[in-house]
This record gives structure tokens, C-alpha cells and sequence, in this order.
């Protein structure tokens, strides 16, 4: 069996009847997008990542990347091979504007791209994914000079992109950097500092790495309003595009990892490299804010895309794996006939799917945010993206690391061994819920900045939309009714919890940093029954209606991943409400 299979149908059920794919195709910038060019497009993408670097990814694991004396970095064996035909077949460039040399297709699309490849290769994933960000940051921000300099080369995946924000005591605060920059007499900069845990910092995959990286001018004020964004490339370009003079910057040192080893992992150092400031000095922060919710995204999507990958596995060797006999069995029964086995597995496969439409949703409404003719459509969007940004990264990251440690239990002892390679799944996926904003730092965002939107209306919009669904089911009748009274059951769990925070915050800021973890959990709790819910209706509707494109089983499949989720998971916000609404009394009497 190949290593991994991308989910085709799901992928592509999901963009068309969870998110409307269709819809934004009429928008004026993606009519190009049509859901049959994009279902293409994704087939053509998932076969070439499949085939390119899912055999990879567990030689990436065994060799790491590594730093030559030299100060270089040699990724692992067959990397740069892959990373060349992977530019020289257009893919790096789907989702970025036209005007630089993008496809110009939606976040969506490229979302569904990304799972894609981060299933297939994690490690290898991260460098497109931080150039990714490093894009959307001179997007926004970027002069005009500075985005014809850097982004066509960019968006090809000619040169890469870094985003150098943590040093030692700079991490979740990112106010306490420290690194300098003075200014030049020719009006460019000079930084000098050291910044740690540098994703593919150095590389040997591009001819030049643009890195984006945060540091203080003179006069800069303490804290995060202090804070200025530069581009410092490894390579200065000359006026004419070609690559001039190594810039004085390096990598010192790669970290030994837990997992995604083949993602070299750099201590930078800066020594009056030279750097030319993005925007204004000072503004630093609010401009990585403008990129930040497509970086949390991405991330929320790796805990989707390797709990994908292992749950492949899982199956796959519990089909093989034979062991004990099943109630009315006379023989040894393939561990996929015990019922234990099938929660875990169905626990998996119930979990992806919703944090895939999650995810997708969040997509979605960024391209809506920014392409929607309609001012009031766009700041609903906004809005939405806001919520299920904090949502996605937080709920979907940790359940990567959850449902890739459901895929080791599958395999039993087996799992804990190496040679297996699902182990790998388990360690990889451990790194999303730390970087990017911690999940913590998630989840007090979603209960500090984004409950408090337009006085809570944002918030309330956002769940009468789940309530309108749930109620839409229930009147349905037939198999969705029981998944419309248990997502109502849900929306009301919310709401309470929603109340509590927002009546009780004003009195106490630990009130709401308290309950923060256990509501976005709740929350994205929720949010996973909406969008399953969502997909039994359309997939009913699709049944009764010749299948849509879809095979049969595949449509009867979503009833049951709903049913099963609506009525033995969802019921877990009960128990959660309460850790909402204990406020932080118990936390701060303990002792430690
Ligand atoms: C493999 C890897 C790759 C990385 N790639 C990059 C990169 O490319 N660029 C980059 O700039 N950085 C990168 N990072 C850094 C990463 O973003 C930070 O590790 C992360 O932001 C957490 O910072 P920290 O490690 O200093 O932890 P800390 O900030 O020390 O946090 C420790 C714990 O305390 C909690 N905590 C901290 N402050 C608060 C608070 N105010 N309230 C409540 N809880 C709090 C955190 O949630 C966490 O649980 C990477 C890290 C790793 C390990």
C-alpha cells in the first residue's frame, strides 16, 4: 500500500458542501476556481506529493538535517531532488496573487493543498509553509520596491522565507526581544542579535533565504509597541535581481528535536547584517498581526494533516494485524473486528473529518474577508475568521497529538517501535500545539480579544449560525434529527459558557485566562458536530439526489461519523462547562 493516499473525496465533500466552493468561484478573482478545475487540481497535487515525498518523510526522520562545519545545512538525502520538481511543476505558487506570478486560486484551495503535503511530509512542509508566511507579510506590508524584489522569486519557490521572531527570553513575550537594529547612511539597516529555534533557518533547498525578522530600533519604547519587522536576506540582491554579497548572518547551531527532524531548526545569529525596514519603525507587531491568523491556520492544519497520515496506518494494520477472537468468530479475527479497535478508529476518523471542515471554514472565510464585493459580507467574514482562527490552531493541534497517540495504541506494541514509523506521527505532531502561539496563548486569545468582538455580538452571530444548523436538522427529521437535538444540546452548552465569560471577565482577567483551555476545547467541540452536522444534511440531500459524484457508501459514511460524534463525543462539553465557570480559586490556592 502507498504510504499515504490522499483523502480525495473527503477533501473535495468538504470544500463543496461544508464550505461553498461554488460560491466563491463567483466571486470576480476566483472565478478561474471552479470546483471541477480545483478537484484537478487537488488530485493531480495529492498524487505528485504522494509520489515525491511521503517516501521521505521517514528517511527525513532518521537522517535530520545537519550543519557542516561550514556553518551549511545538508537536508536529508533526496530533499533538494523533490523540492526542485516541486517548483518546477508550479505548485508552491496556487494560492498567491496573479501580479507575482500565483495561480490565484483561494486560501481554500491552497489549505487543501497544504494538508496534502504536510500528510505526506511534515518536515519538508515547513520551509513552503514559512515562505508562505513570509509572503503574505510583504503582501500586506511590503513596499513596492520590496515586492518586486522578492515576492516572484517567492512565490516560485525559487527563494524561501524565515520568520525570526523568538530568542531565548523572548518567546510566547515577544515584547522582550532584544535584537537591534541601527540605521545606515543608505537608508538601509544594520541588525545584530541572536534569534533561536529558527524553522529551516538555513537550508540547502534555495539559492537565497529571505529572512523576516524582528528587532528594536533606538528609540524603540520597551515592550511590543517597540517593535520593528526588516527583511534581511541571506544573499543581498543587486538592482538588477542577481544575488550579490553574503549577508553577515548565520546559522550556528540546528536543535535536536523530538520530531520533525528533517525541518532544520536553526539558532540565527546577526551581526550588522544588512536590513531594510518593512513599513513603518514600531509597527512591527501589528503587521505580523496581518499574517499571523494564515500562520495559525497553517499550523491547525498540521494536526489535521498527520492525524490523517496515522490514521491511514492505523487502518491499514488493523486490517493486517490478527489477534483474538471477536465475539462469534472461529478463528483468530483481524484486530479491525473488535470493538474497542473500531472506537479508536472511528474516534480518528470522526475527529479529522471535523477538524478538516473547521479548518476549511477558517479558509474560507479569509478569502471571503478579502475578496467579497460586499463591505458588510466582508467584516462578517472577518469576524468569523477571528473566532475559528484561535479555534483551529488550538482544538486542531491538540488533536493531532491525540488521535496520532489513538494510531499508536492501534498498532500495540508495535507502536511504540520505531521501525514501524507511526511513532514518527506522534512525535512530529507534538510540535504544533507549542509553536505559532502556544495553545494556551490560543485559547486566551479566543476568550480575551476575540469574545469580546462588537461587545460579544460576534461571538453570539457566530453560534446562532451553529444553532441555525442544528435547528435546520431537527426539523429534518429522519436519521439528522438526533444530530439536530444533541448540536442543539451543544449550542446551548456554549452559549452558557459564552454568557459566563463575558458577564465575568470585566471583574477578574483570570476568570477568563482560567477557563480559557476548557472553553476553546468546548468551543471547538462545538464547532466539529456543526460541521459534521452539517455534512450528514448535504450528504442526505446528495443521497436522495443520484450521489452527486459521490459513491454511496461514502455518503451513508457521514451519517455514521456524525451520529457517532454527536452522541458520544459532543456530550463531552458537559463535563467541561464546569471548568469554565469554576473561575481560577483552585489554581491559585494550590502550591507547587
Ligand atoms: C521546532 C520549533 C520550531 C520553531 N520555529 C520558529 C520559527 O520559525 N520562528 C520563530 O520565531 N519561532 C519559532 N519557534 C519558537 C516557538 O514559536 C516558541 O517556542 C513558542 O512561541 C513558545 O515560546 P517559548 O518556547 O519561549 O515558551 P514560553 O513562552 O516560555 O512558554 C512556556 C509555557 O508557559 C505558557 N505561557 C507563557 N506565557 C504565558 C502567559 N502570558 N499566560 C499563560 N501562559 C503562558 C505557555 O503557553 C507554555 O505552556 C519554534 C519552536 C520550535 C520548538
Amino acid at each position: 500500500m502507498a504510504e499515504y493516499v490522499p483523502p480525495l473525496d473527503d477533501i473535495r465533500f468538504t470544500l463543496e458542501h461544508v464550505t461553498d466552493l461554488a460560491a466563491l468561484a463567483e466571486l470576480p478573482r476566483f472565478r478561474h476556481a471552479d470546483p471541477a478545475t480545483v478537484a484537478d487540481l487537488l488530485d493531480e497535487a495529492g498524487r505528485f506529493f504522494a509520489e515525491q515525498f511521503a517516501p521521505l518523510n521517514r528517511l527525513g526522520d532518521v537522517q535530520h538535517s545537519r550543519r557542516n562545519p561550514d556553518g551549511s545545512v545538508t537536508t536529508p538525502e533526496g530533499f533538494t531532488k523533490a523540492y526542485h520538481r516541486y517548483v518546477d511543476a508550479g505548485w508552491p505558487a496556487v494560492p498567491f496573487p496573479p501580479e507575482f506570478g500565483g495561480g490565484g486560486f483561494p486560501w481554500l484551495v491552497g489549505v487543501a493543498m497544504q494538508e496534502e503535503l504536510t500528510s505526506a511530509n511534515m518536515g519538508f512542509s515547513l520551509c513552503p509553509l514559512l515562505t508562505q508566511g513570509a509572503i503574505d507579510m510583504l503582501l500586506h506590508n511590503g513596499s513596492e520596491a520590496q515586492r518586486e524584489v522578492y515576492l516572484p522569486k517567492m512565490v516560485t519557490g525559487e527563494w524561501s522565507g524565515t520568520m525570526n521572531l523568538t530568542e531565548p527570553q523572548a518567546g510566547s513575550d515577544v515584547g522582550a526581544l532584544t535584537t537591534r537594529a541601527v540605521p545606515a547612511d543608505d537608508g538601509t539597516w544594520r541588525i545584530t542579535g541572536q534569534k533561536i529555534f529558527i524553522t529551516y533557518g538555513e537550508h540547502d533547498l534555495t539559492d537565497n533565504i529571505v529572512h523576516l525578522v524582528l528587532a528594536r530600533v533606538p528609540d524603540a519604547p520597551p515592550g511590543t509597541r517597540g517593535i520593528s519587522c526588516f527583511i534581511v536576506p541571506k544573499y543581498l540582491v543587486n538592482d538588477d535581481g542577481t544575488l550579490g554579497a553574503r549577508n553577515s548572518l548565520g546559522c550556528v547551531s540546528i536543535e535536536h528535536k523530538m520530531g520533525i527532524n528533517a525541518s532544520p531548526t536553526c539558532v540565527m545569529a546577526y551581526d550588522g547584517a544588512v536590513g531594510s525596514l518593512i513599513g513603518e519603525p514600531k509597527q512591527g507587531m501589528r503587521y505580523m498581526f496581518t499574517m499571523m491568523n494564515n500562520a495559525r491556520l497553517s499550523v491547525g492544519v498540521e494536526g489535521l494533516s498527520i492525524a490523517e497520515r496515522a490514521y491511514q496506518q492505523a487502518v491499514t494494520y488493523a486490517h493486517e494485524r490478527r489477534q483474538g477472537r471477536a465475539p462469534g468468530a472461529t478463528a483468530d479475527s483481524a484486530i479491525v473486528e473488535h470493538a474497542d479497535v473500531r472506537r479508536m478508529l472511528l474516534t480518528m476518523k470522526a475527529h479529522i473529518e471535523a477538524i478538516r471542515g473547521t479548518a476549511y471554514l477558517t479558509a474560507e472565510a479569509v478569502d471571503l474577508a478579502r475578496a467579497h464585493p460586499d463591505a458588510v459580507v466582508r467584516a462578517a467574514a472577518h469576524e468569523r475568521a477571528e473566532i475559528l482562527t484561535p479555534i483551529t490552531k488550538g482544538w486542531g493541534t491538540d488533536l493531532g497529538v491525540e488521535l496520532t497517540s489513538i494510531a499508536v495504541q492501534v498498532h500495540g506494541g508495535m507502536g511504540y517501535i520505531e521501525e514501524t514509523g507511526v511513532a514518527q506521527h506522534y512525535r512530529d505532531a507534538r510540535i504544533a500545539p507549542i509553536y505559532e502561539g502556544t495553545n494556551g496563548i490560543q485559547a486566551m486569545d479566543l476568550v480575551g480579544r476575540k469574545l469580546g468582538l462588537r461587545g460579544g455580538a460576534a461571538i453570539r452571530d457566530f453560534v446562532d449560525g451553529i444553532a441555525a444548523t442544528a435547528d435546520e436538522a431537527a426539523a429534518a427529521g429522519g436519521g439528522l434529527a438526533a444530530l439536530g437535538t444533541a448540536l442543539g444540546e451543544g449550542v446551548a452548552v456554549l452559549r452558557r459558557a459564552t454568557a459566563w465569560l463575558l458577564a465575568k471577565t470585566s471583574t477578574d482577567p483570570n476568570n477568563a485566562f482560567a477557563a480559557a483551555t476548557p472553553y476553546l476545547r468546548l468551543a471547538g467541540t462545538v464547532t466539529g458536530a456543526w460541521v459534521l452536522t452539517r455534512g450528514a444534511i448535504a450528504a442526505t440531500g446528495l443521497r436522495a439526489g443520484g450521489g452527486g459524484g459521490f459513491p454511496a457508501a461514502f455518503l451513508d459514511q457521514k451519517l455514521v461519523t456524525a451520529h457517532f460524534f454527536a452522541t458520544q463525543v459532543l456530550p463531552q462539553v458537559h463535563g467541561l462547562l464546569p471548568a469554565v465557570t469554576a473561575g481560577p480559586t483552585d489554581l491559585f490556592a494550590a502550591t507547587f
